[in-house]
């Protein structure tokens, strides 16, 4: 079994961490440094050890790789659930879905979504399907459903300018209520006008009964034996590459500096946390936080919801959704664990807030980082964007391409 449960897990991870106060560090110089376990970090450090032979020395403050990509069997139920949210894979770059296969074999798995609106569960995004459901109608070609969002959507001079914008541009007044304002309320404490169009340009229209999730990405899998086990594939036994877990960057970035220990620094950190001494204010993050819930013996074979993720949209619930990860690679377990996802603003950053504010702010730290010499920052917290996991994996191998450009070698023919 790949997977070990959480306690083990820790256990091996403190085991492997270390907060003495003499030097933790193995060399006195690595090629280069790079905070956060996370996908970008580790990308990075796989790409120079796989491709240049040069060594990397990885910091985490976590006591776990693999960021919020982490995942580990449920101690109760055995099942494979992600610690940060339901992660499912899915891209249209063929040079991620190639470069992916080196370190996991992958389950085709494409992700469905459903609503809980007007006791209904109806997918999303809003389909044929959808209207049909939530109207009492009878659409059965795209062409009518074509004419029934015309009437619906509603048309804005310009470009949509906000996320309520942009939905209602989408599906209309009356579907933006029901699925678009209230979740969107919950998951972001704003409303949709205040946030920049791409949050809810996420979730495309259909106009015929596509109900898939990602349904412009050709490649869509999960990894066979689960997130943790690509990182552990990429960065653990790999003697160019040093991994402590529980470490602070921050207090190791004076040994760090004085001892010149660090080639180049890749920091996938927060980009207003690395210059907090500078004294800015701080961009703002939102957060998740998961209650988790096992229903004991329901069968082998039997699910507790009709999907993995159920969307909860109306504000009678404080959730935004539930997920039962039951659903995903076949698992088999007596019971279930269901996670029920709300958000706040105080726990570890997951999205960036994109609004006005935040992005005049994040450009003084974009400043401020170019100028920070032998320093690149890379991923969803240092370039403050809403990458999912394949852009994440693309902007590292393109800063990688950027800092050690592979030799190409042309042939004459
Ligand atoms: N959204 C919504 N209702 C839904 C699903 C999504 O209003 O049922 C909005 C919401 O603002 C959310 C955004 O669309 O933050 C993007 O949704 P996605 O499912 O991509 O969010 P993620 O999975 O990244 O949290």
């Amino acid at each position: 079994n790949p997977f070990k449960n959480q306690e083990e897990q820790q256990q091996q991870e403190s085991a492997t961490s270390t907060n003495t106060t003499t030097s933790i560090f193995q060399k006195e110089y690595y090629d280069v440094c790079i905070i956060g376990a996370g996908l970008s970090g580790s990308v990075i450090a796989n790409q120079y050890s796989s491709l240049l032979q040069k060594t990397s020395l990885i910091l985490e403050k976590r006591n776990h790789i693999g960021g919020n990509c982490y995942d580990y069997k449920d101690p109760d139920t055995n099942i494979l659930v992600n610690k940060y949210g339901a992660h499912l894979f899915h891209t249209q770059y063929t040079r991620v879905w190639e470069y992916i296969q080196h370190f996991s074999h992958w389950t085709p798995y494409e992700h469905r979504v459903l609503g809980f609106i007007h006791d209904k569960h109806v997918p999303i995004p809003v389909n044929i399907d959808t209207v049909n459901a939530l109207f009492e109608l009878n659409i059965s070609s795209t062409e009518e459903m074509n004419a029934w969002l015309k009437q619906e959507q509603v048309h804005f001079e310009n470009d949509p300018v906000n996320s309520e914008e942009m939905a209602k541009s989408r599906v209309g007044e009356r579907l933006y209520d029901m699925i678009f304002k209230p979740y969107t309320i919950k998951q972001w404490a704003k409303t949709p006008m205040e946030l920049g169009p791409e949050v809810t340009a996420r979730i495309p229209v259909r106009n015929d009964w596509d109900d898939r999730y990602f349904p412009g990405d050709v490649f869509q899998a999960l990894p066979s034996e689960g997130y943790t086990k690509i990182f552990e594939n990429m960065i653990l036994n790999d003697a160019l590459i040093e991994t402590h877990l529980n470490v602070d960057y921050f207090d190791v970035r004076q040994e760090l500096v004085e001892k010149n220990m660090c080639g180049h620094t890749f920091f996938s950190g927060p980009i207003d946390a690395y210059f907090s001494q500078e004294g800015y204010e701080k961009l703002e993050y939102r957060s998740l936080e998961f209650e988790r819930k096992v229903i004991q013996d329901i069968g082998e074979e039997k699910t507790y919801l009709p999907a993995s993720v159920v969307n909860y949209p109306s504000a009678e619930y404080n959730f935004t959704r539930i997920v039962e990860y039951k659903h995903y690679l076949e698992q088999k377990s007596p019971h279930t664990v269901l996670f029920y996802e709300t958000s706040n603003d105080g726990g570890e950053p997951y999205y960036p807030v994109p609004n006005k504010r935040n992005q005049d702010l994040y450009k003084k730290y974009q400043a401020m980082a170019l100028k920070e010499p032998n320093v690149t920052f890379v991923g969803r917290l240092a370039n403050y964007k809403y990458f999912n996991m394949d852009q994440s994996i693309l902007n590292a191998l393109e800063l990688f391409d950027q800092h050690a450009p592979r030799v190409v070698v042309k042939l004459d023919c």
